[in-house]
């Protein structure tokens, strides 16, 4: 049997393997999923639910072994990799009853007649998740897609199969057999599952390989939810509280080394508080301790491999040489890491402010008046999350409702409270999950009438 090996980008060391699966295996698999999966949608809303709801306090058990194999995979400090496996453990069952509530069936009626619209599982679901939230990504993918009654086949990220592959133990010791399946291995893996007998294709990852899936998948007609890149504004506006405006930039351009599809991408400042934004962002900045995620107190850990590494010192040495000015990092730093950076001079000819990046660099450029900031924020092929920094909130509402990103915060990062779709508009997605019109997407509607 072939292996998948899986290395700790701070130290190159081997952290564990797992069994890979062959492209030529991936049919038989999906065959299991779609032999188990009557039974299991037959069981009912509730039922189903329930299973999934008696996994949480394995989860929360297995949260610290399950957390820090997330930092060993990835790289993200410790803290924030533990508190994401907590995090999955903790909002599970209220999920699970956000999502039951969202597919329940609904009875539209009028004088003549009765309807019953039923939420009705597609069949077979592919999840295919990306290494950046390597337990989150997997439970906002699968947790709706089996509570609407589908089976599920889970190839997470060739980066991090270990901790996706401990998540998902927990989840399947509560499930009947091959509801819940797990395939390991890289891209043709994944096209093979896109490829094979399944109904529906639920993606997380980049703009390039959302669109080959949305290519294989055209041929069966398949349904597909792509969770894609981003290359997210940020604005600040004139009256901005600077102090706020530097702590979300700084925080949102290098969380998790800038490895997040929301990550701010681009900073745009009014020029007239130009100077002493710029001046926060690098004290904050220069604050940062970079380091192995595992090593108490770091605060930003390594890329995740060294094509990611190489991809981000491209961008920034290609901005560079085009008059960019680096005022922090930019220098190469041993082994996978990339040291917080921060870009002035930039403009929209340089890949940099384009291409997603994905790492810890924080670009920003100079606007002169609202409307120029609106024209630059927009001038992009992606549309996930916005920011909109401003004391005069109805003018930075109104600044917000202009872009177009499908999550826009005001003051704060773009997710939204509970029940808010995670929404990309543009190039940044296709279909989307979360909240719940998320949910729905998961299932197939139907309707049934009669008369009165
Ligand atoms: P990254 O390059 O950052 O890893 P990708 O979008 O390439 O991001 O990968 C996200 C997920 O998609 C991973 O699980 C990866 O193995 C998978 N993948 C890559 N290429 C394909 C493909 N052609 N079809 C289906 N899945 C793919």
């Amino acid at each position: 049997m072939p292996t998948l090996t899986s290395f700790d980008p701070a130290t190159g060391e081997a952290v564990g393997s797992v069994e890979a699966a062959a492209p030529a295996d991936i049919g038989h698999v999906v065959a299991r999923a779609r032999a188990a999966q009557p039974a299991w949608a037959a069981l009912g809303l509730e039922a189903r639910a329930a299973c999934l709801k008696a996994a949480v306090a394995d989860l929360r058990a297995a949260a610290p072994r399950i957390g820090e194999l997330v930092t060993r995979e990835m790289g993200k400090p410790l803290p924030e990799g533990k508190g994401e496996a907590l995090h999955a453990a903790e909002s599970l069952a209220a999920e699970v009853d956000e999502i039951v509530e969202a597919l329940r069936p609904q009875v539209l009626e009028d004088a003549k007649t009765v309807t019953t619209l039923h939420r009705d599982p597609f069949g077979t679901c592919a999840a295919i998740t990306p290494w950046n939230f390597p337990v989150l990504m997997p439970q906002q993918s699968v947790l709706p897609a089996l509570v609407a009654g589908n089976a599920v086949i889970l190839k997470p990220s060739e980066e991090t199969p270990l901790c996706a592959q401990a998540w998902a133990d927990c989840l399947a010791a509560h499930l009947p057999p091959d509801v819940l399946q797990v395939v390991h291995g890289a891209g043709d893996v994944g096209r093979a599952l896109v490829r094979a007998d399944v109904d529906l294709v639920v993606f997380t990852g980049s703009r390039e390989t959302g669109i080959m899936i949305m290519k294989d998948a055209a041929e069966g007609l398949k349904r597909v939810i792509l969770e894609l890149g981003g290359k997210d504004p940020l604005v600040v506006l004139d009256d901005a509280d600077l102090d706020a405006a530097a702590a979300f930039a700084v925080r949102n351009s290098f969380r998790n080394a800038g490895q997040v599809c929301v990550s701010t991408e681009r900073i745009y400042v009014d020029r007239r508080i130009a100077a002493p934004f710029v001046e926060r962002v690098l004290e904050r900045t220069k604050s940062l301790v970079q380091g192995p995620g595992t090593q108490p107190g770091v605060s930003v850990g390594p890329m995740v491999n060294a094509r990611q590494k190489r991809k981000v010192l491209e961008q920034v040495e290609s901005a560079r040489r085009a008059g960019a000015r680096v005022l922090a990092g930019g220098a190469d730093a041993p082994g996978n890491f990339v040291p917080p950076t921060v870009l002035v001079g930039v403009d929209h000819s340089m890949p940099i402010m384009r291409e997603e990046t994905f790492g810890p660099v924080a670009c920003i450029m100079e606007f002169e008046g609202d409307d120029e900031a609106v024209r630059l924020a927009n001038d992009s092929p992606y549309g996930l999350g916005a920011a909109v920094f401003g004391r005069d909130v109805a003018r930075a509402e109104r600044v917000a409702r202009r872009l177009g990103a499908g999550m826009v915060g005001i003051n704060r990062g773009c997710g939204g409270a509970p029940g808010s779709p995670w929404v990309g508009a543009h190039q940044s997605g296709y279909g989307f999950h979360s909240g719940p019109e998320g949910h729905r997407q998961f299932a197939q509607v139907r309707i049934a009438s009669r008369a009165k």
